[in-house]
């Protein structure tokens, strides 16, 4: 964990991070509960900006951890058949409107020889998602990571999400998923491949 109290006991104030700037944070959002026309000296207030500092701390913690080392821990296995993974839950934050977007992401792969195991893929997405993101950007971040580190002959991502920006402001569309997906190597070269992934990442949900 990148973050910590030193002392759970301590006063909030004392909450630090090793690369994000805590204070700053507290007195960005002072600032912005002004702006709006509140007073961040009421009760209620006082301790949202450490709260929202913290909370800032989680859910960029991504930026500075580096994915790759999730796969850097393959094994070697002659298993030349597509690997997927379904259903990866994850969380991130939109950076157009920094509000959450949520849903679930698909990875498939056709290993040459690197497998990893299947949590991996979750701490992958886990990662990349923890930063300020584009859902478009973070699903063609996952495919580059799995053809740089475990050379796959192709690879399936696809992103189901739903943007707060869009159900909450805006245009107000509860409920509007938006789907990315990339496909790369043998899944983009080879319509059969490609056929194969969809059906296996929608099957019996269509
Ligand atoms: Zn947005």
């Amino acid at each position: 964990m990148a973050y910590e109290l030193s002392n759970p006991n301590d006063d909030k104030s004392s909450f630090r991070h090793e690369h994000i700037d805590v204070e700053r944070i507290q007195k960005a959002v002072r600032e912005i509960l002004t702006a709006v026309g509140e007073d961040p000296d009421r009760e209620g207030l006082l301790e949202t900006p450490s709260r929202v500092a913290r909370m800032y701390c989680e859910l960029f913690g991504g930026l500075h951890e580096d994915p790759r080392i999730h796969l850097q821990k393959f094994f070697t296995e002659e298993y030349d058949e597509i690997v997927l993974v379904r259903d990866i839950e994850f969380h991130s934050m939109c950076e157009h409107h920094m509000l959450p977007f949520m849903g679930k992401a698909h990875i498939g792969y056709l290993p040459s020889g690197r497998v990893v195991g299947l949590s991996k893929l979750a701490r992958v997405v886990e990662v990349v998602a923890r930063r300020p993101q584009v859902q478009e950007r973070m699903t063609e971040t996952i495919a580059n990571l799995l053809i740089e580190e475990l050379h796959v002959k192709g690879v399936a991502v696809v992103v189901e999400a739903s943007h707060t920006c869009m159900t909450i402001r805006g245009v107000r569309k509860p409920g509007a998923l938006c789907v990315t997906s990339a496909m790369k190597g043998a899944f983009r070269n080879n319509p059969s491949s490609r056929a194969e992934i969809m059906t296996l990442i929608y099957g019996d949900r269509r």
